[in-house]
């Protein structure tokens, strides 16, 4: 047990937070980083080296040795790489700690081997990491000892982006510049920034790390490959929201104590809808800082983990049958004058301003449907997505009750004179509190749904960074945002053509709004006729990526340029192509070396039981142990057959161009080959005795944590 602590007390120790730089920069300089990090301004290498020796002297009063440029390549993960502060050794053979303001701002990591989708070959092969002072170093304490993080972006020399933070910055500008011309537009003089902000709700599963030890395919994929159903699933619905177990609640604790001591507002934890599955939500921050923190979270997640003996699962799909996991993205824009502009208020049908960016949205939304969709594209999620689990591939959004009749009347009639109330909750109950309803109750089947005074986007993968979807709904609310504001500004009489402006954007992009069950065949069909995009997997979206309507919408917002997201897209194939490559091997290694000679094992001693049941007694009926041998062998040769297939096809592969034609080869090609090897060594499972199976089942792995 660890001792009591008074998590004020601790939370962001681990941060070389504003409080932190207040203390211990010489005002003037501190006033200078404010300066960059509110408004963007340069920073001059006289600052740089101050702050740098403050950030080493905290860091090293906490046990830091080194430093790393920390960022956020294409592969999905996380980047470091460590150098210590010692400077050469003096004359007399001792060396001082040193970190010079050139080192914070600018690394040149070796990182040729990070995907780049073509571009360093095309352009130049160095990259750099440049210091995201926006987003607060920190310092990591494990078994490397304790390491000075440096939020950093990634780029080539000739300045392209080669990660997710760049164009995550990038597009904070971009409706930053443009959602501050729609709130000047209504009277605003005050606000001069505008910030996304986002909360992610992260899903995951705990195992017990011995019998994840025994699961090849859980080691080299994140996922169980094989695995029959036990006989209950989680139809009873008895661990959602169920009482927290000891084990996992000593692992939340743990947990909650590290990310608290990083600054990251840990605040929702909960047991989810599967068998070992659970749930982190933190406080919503500042989309950069958010997506650091998630990723940061992610990290921590599985390393506490390992202290429980447990293993913690990211992936979006771990076991058929039941839910996946996947990650809430929740987003609004907050301008620095205190107002949420995604904020009804009391009165929706009056407010302009909210209803004005309610339709922008829709706008934004329904023209780019497809790139959303794209940013929530990955080979674990193609498992989730339509599969009533997770909402459809296709993108809709859910307004809710309220919303939904404004929007209606500003269709049928021009404007709106009334919003729905919320009524008080009737518990019956006489000593029970009294409680107002929310004016819109919730649709869990939505992608896109508002939720009070948000957006949540619902279809992003468990395992994936977050910075994809926040880059596109940045940069296409700013377009929306953008081309309104062309057109307001040059009205005369601004409040006719504001509503006239929200009139045409309720009916233009009504499409999009589908309050109804998303996971239902009505809906499929019915989306199909509104022509709504249903990019089913990974693979079908990604060329959302390069049109000439995506290239055009980047490049105006200086997001993009038409070469990041040819090379973004050629990465999106060879990831895919590889994951899926991966598991096709590690099937056909789990099915040829431990699944059949099992098998064949369990078939030698049925044989052997049938013989000796004959010998012992001639007259007994042995047909069902006859029956059993016969049942398992024809499996065994469809479990064969099957395997030669997929070895056939993954050989196949190497003779497909990289990229698109790869990609979709693994998709059309080695994934059905893949399903065809699991259906009869599921049913193996089922009937072959456990003992003689070769790994723990789904039971042992979800019902025993
Ligand atoms: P719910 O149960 O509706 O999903 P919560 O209030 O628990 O909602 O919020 C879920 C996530 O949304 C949390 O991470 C929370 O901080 C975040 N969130 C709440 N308000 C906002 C907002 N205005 N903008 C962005 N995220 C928000
Ligand atoms: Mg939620």
């Amino acid at each position: 047990m660890s001792e009591a602590f008074n998590v004020a007390d601790i939370f962001g120790e681990n941060v070389f937070n504003d409080t932190v730089m207040k203390e211990r920069l010489p005002k003037k300089v501190y006033q200078e980083v404010r300066k960059v990090i509110d408004d963007g301004a340069d920073l001059t290498i006289e600052i740089a080296d101050v702050v740098a020796n403050a950030m080493k002297d905290w860091a090293i009063e906490r046990g830091a040795t080194h430093y790393t440029h920390w960022f956020q390549p294409l592969t999905g993960v996380t980047a470091e790489k460590h150098d210590s502060f010692i400077s050469s050794p003096k004359a007399d053979g001792k060396v001082l700690m040193e970190f010079s303001g050139k080192e914070l701002i600018k690394g040149e990591p070796d990182a040729s081997s990070f995907p780049s989708g073509g571009l360093r070959a095309t352009f130049e092969a160095r990259g750099y990491t440049a210091w995201d002072c926006t987003s607060p170093a920190f310092i990591k304490q494990d078994a490397a000892g304790t390491i000075l993080c440096i939020p950093t972006a990634f780029c080539s020399y000739t300045g392209e982006a080669l990660d997710k933070k760049t164009p995550l910055l990038r597009s904070m500008e971009a409706v930053n510049t443009q959602a501050l011309r729609i709130v000047k537009l209504f009277g605003n003089t005050t606000a001069t920034k505008v910030t996304s902000s986002v909360g992610p709700e992260q899903e995951y599963f705990l195992v017990d790390r011995d019998k994840y030890l025994k699961r090849k395919d859980l080691i080299f994929t994140g996922r169980t490959l094989f695995g029959a159903m036990p006989p209950k699933g989680q139809e009873l619905d008895d661990h959602y929201f169920g009482t927290i177990r000891e084990r996992i609640a000593a692992y939340m604790k743990d947990l909650n104590e590290e990310l608290w001591k990083l600054g990251i507002p840990a605040k929702t934890q909960h047991n989810e809808v599967a068998p070992a599955q659970h749930e982190l939500a933190p406080i919503y921050e500042e989309a950069n800082v958010a997506v650091d923190h998630n990723q940061v979270t992610m990290e921590i997640m599985k390393k506490v983990a390992g202290r429980h003996n447990l293993v913690c699962l990211l992936h979006e799909k771990p076991f058929a049958g039941v839910n996946g996991s996947g990650k809430h993205n929740n987003w609004s824009l907050t301008t620095d004058d205190g107002m949420n502009l995604l904020d009804p208020g009391k009165r929706p049908h009056e407010n302009r301003q909210f209803l004005l960016v309610l339709t922008a949205i829709m706008k934004a939304v329904k023209t780019h449907s497809d790139l959303l969709r794209e940013s929530a594209g990955n080979p674990g999620n193609d498992h989730r997505l339509g599969a009533n689990e997770a909402p459809p591939a296709i993108i809709s959004m859910f307004l809710g009750d309220q919303l939904r009749d404004i929007v209606d009347q500003i269709i049928e009639t021009g404007s709106a004179t009334s919003s729905l109330k919320a009524g008080k909750l009737d518990t019956g109950v006489s000593t029970l509190p009294n409680l107002r309803k929310d004016a819109t109750d919730r649709n869990r089947t939505s992608p896109f749904a508002f939720t009070g005074n948000k957006f949540e986007f619902r279809m992003v993968g468990s395992s994936d960074s977050v910075a994809s979807p926040n880059i596109v709904l940045n940069t296409i609310v700013a377009e929306a945002f953008c081309d309104i504001a062309d057109e307001l500004e040059k009205a005369d009489d601004f409040d006719k053509a504001v509503d006239e402006m929200i009139h045409k954007l309720a009916v233009e992009n009504k499409d999009i709004v589908y309050d109804a069950d998303g996971y239902s065949d009505e809906w499929i069909a019915e989306a199909e006729k509104r022509g709504l995009p249903n990019l089913k997997t990974m693979v079908d979206a990604i060329p959302a990526l390069t049109t000439d309507k995506a290239v055009k919408l980047f490049e105006k917002f200086g997001v993009f340029t038409k070469a990041e997201l040819e090379s973004r897209a050629e990465v999106q194939y060879e990831a895919y192509a590889k994951a899926i490559n991966i598991e096709a091997k590690a099937m056909i290694d789990i099915a040829g070396k431990q699944i059949i000679p099992s098998v064949i094992k369990a078939t030698i001693d049925l044989a052997a039981s049938i013989n000796e049941v004959t010998a012992a007694c001639p007259d007994a009926d042995v047909s069902v142990q006859k029956e059993l041998l016969e049942e398992t062998s024809d499996l065994l040769s469809e479990t064969k057959v099957a395997l030669s297939k997929l070895q056939d096809v993954v050989v196949e592969s190497e003779t497909k161009a990289e990229g698109e034609e790869k990609a979709k080869f693994f998709k059309d090609t080695v994934k059905p080959a893949m399903d065809a090897l699991r259906a009869p060594v599921d049913k193996l499972e089922m009937i072959v005795d456990k003992d003689a199976w070769p790994m723990p089942s789904y039971g042992d792995l979800i019902f025993e944590v």
